[in-house]
């Protein structure tokens, strides 16, 4: 196979450069993906086609390609920032660029002390962006692992070849310039490949988590929707068909019409979200809190036998009628009439112990509202 030469793989880097320039842009501002962080990386995309344009003469590269590809170096950075939700500043990220530019002006003209400086910019950015991602959080290991290696290749490349130009290392990676230099330019096709491929990776999960999210809150509460409720409920029922002791509990909120009629329907939206934030705090994380619908809500109790759950239910109930709703300058008590069933063995995939569960409620309401019932016990004062 003929060895590939530098100019083919700088036009190969530049058609790929352009197509992520048009990509990202296209995620950023037409489907509005992460529109800040894909501006960053379009820009990054964009200017590295401008600072590696095949037929720029060699004399440009300290003038142009270097500085450019240094700002480069600190959008992608940005981008990476943006991608992984980091909430900080990016004055460590512009310091480093603006340093790294007016060492290049003091350099000027000398190549290859701008080459180095160059080098080790880029290799600090790239530092800067691997501890982002390994800040970043919901990954697992081998992930995280693999979004970080190019980086590190990256950083690792910039330092050798920073110390082979200043020659304090053996040169490696040859003394020339990109345009002019075919490992250098091929270990820059791949590693560009490799970033590209984690961020565009980094960007799905984000749109799965979006999707998930949707898909499976409330969102007046940000609880659990009747649909992940049901999924849980099939879940931990197979769980009760393998020897487990389960239990949930419906709680409907007392006379909440009186709290539209005499607060407005915004009233009763906040006597909602204040109902779920009050009992959210009260319940174990292993507990699945989510809302039915209207103001009914559950929450099914994993490892747990129906008198403990009842214990719950009664800590619930007391501590919503501690809590009353501040809205305006009306404070307005809030209550709720609770059932609660123990999932059984052959429960229609947690269904049936859901309707146990709701007459419970009901049951509670006929007998004066503002109590705990218990499935078992239907009529008997819990
Ligand atoms: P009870 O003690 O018997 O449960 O009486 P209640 O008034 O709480 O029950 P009812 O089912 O008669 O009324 C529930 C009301 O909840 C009716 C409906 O307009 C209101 N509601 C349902 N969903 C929402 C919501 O998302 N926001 C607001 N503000 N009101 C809602
Ligand atoms: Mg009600
Ligand atoms: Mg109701």
């Amino acid at each position: 196979m003929p060895a590939l030469d530098a100019a083919t793989l700088l036009m190969v880097i530049t058609v790929v450069d352009g197509f992520a320039c048009v990509v990202w842009l296209l995620l950023g501002e037409v489907l509005r993906i992460a529109p800040r962080a894909a501006r960053r990386i379009a820009l990054h995309h964009g200017l590295l086609v401008l600072a590696w344009w095949p037929t720029l003469p060699a004399g440009v590269e300290p003038l142009v390609s270097l500085p450019l590809s240094l700002i480069c170096a600190g959008l992608l950075t940005a981008g990476v920032r943006g991608l992984m939700r980091l909430r900080h500043q990016l004055i460590d990220v512009v310091a480093m660029v603006l340093i790294g530019l007016a060492a290049h002006a003091v350099v000027y003209p000398d190549l290859t002390a701008a080459r180095a400086i160059s080098n080790l910019f880029a290799a600090a950015l790239a530092l800067i962006a691997a501890v982002d991602i390994l800040r970043g959080t919901g990954f697992r290991r081998l992930v995280t692992a693999l979004l970080v290696l190019p980086y590190l290749v990256l950083a690792g490349a910039g330092l050798w070849r920073t110390g082979g130009l200043l020659q304090w290392l053996p040169l490696g990676l040859g003394l020339s310039g990109l345009a002019a230099n075919a490992p250098l330019a091929l270990l820059r096709l791949v590693v560009n490949l490799a970033i590209t491929t984690g961020l565009v990776a980094l960007v799905m999960q984000r749109l799965i988590a979006r999707v998930r999210h949707l898909t499976r809150r409330d969102p007046l509460t940000g609880l659990l929707n009747r649909r992940a409720l049901e999924e849980h409920l099939q879940r931990l029922q197979a769980q009760v068909e393998r020897g487990h002791s389960h239990a949930l509990l419906v709680l409907d909120v007392d006379h909440f019409k009186r709290i539209n009629d005499e607060l407005g329907h915004a009233g009763g939206d906040a006597a909602l979200r204040h109902l779920a934030e009050v009992l959210t705090d009260a319940l174990r994380t292993t507990d699945c809190f989510g809302r039915l619908g209207g103001e009914e809500f559950a929450v099914l109790m994993p490892d747990t036998d129906e008198t403990g759950a009842v214990l719950v239910a009664e800590r619930l109930r007391r501590l919503l009628q501690e809590r009353p709703l501040t809205w305006g300058d009306k404070i307005w008590p809030i209550s709720a009439s609770v059932g609660v069933a123990a999932m059984r063995l052959g429960d229609a995939r947690g269904q049936d112990a859901l309707a146990r569960a709701d007459a419970a409620m009901y049951a509670a309401k006929a007998r004066g509202r503002n109590r705990v019932q218990r499935a078992s016990a239907q009529g008997v004062a819990a």
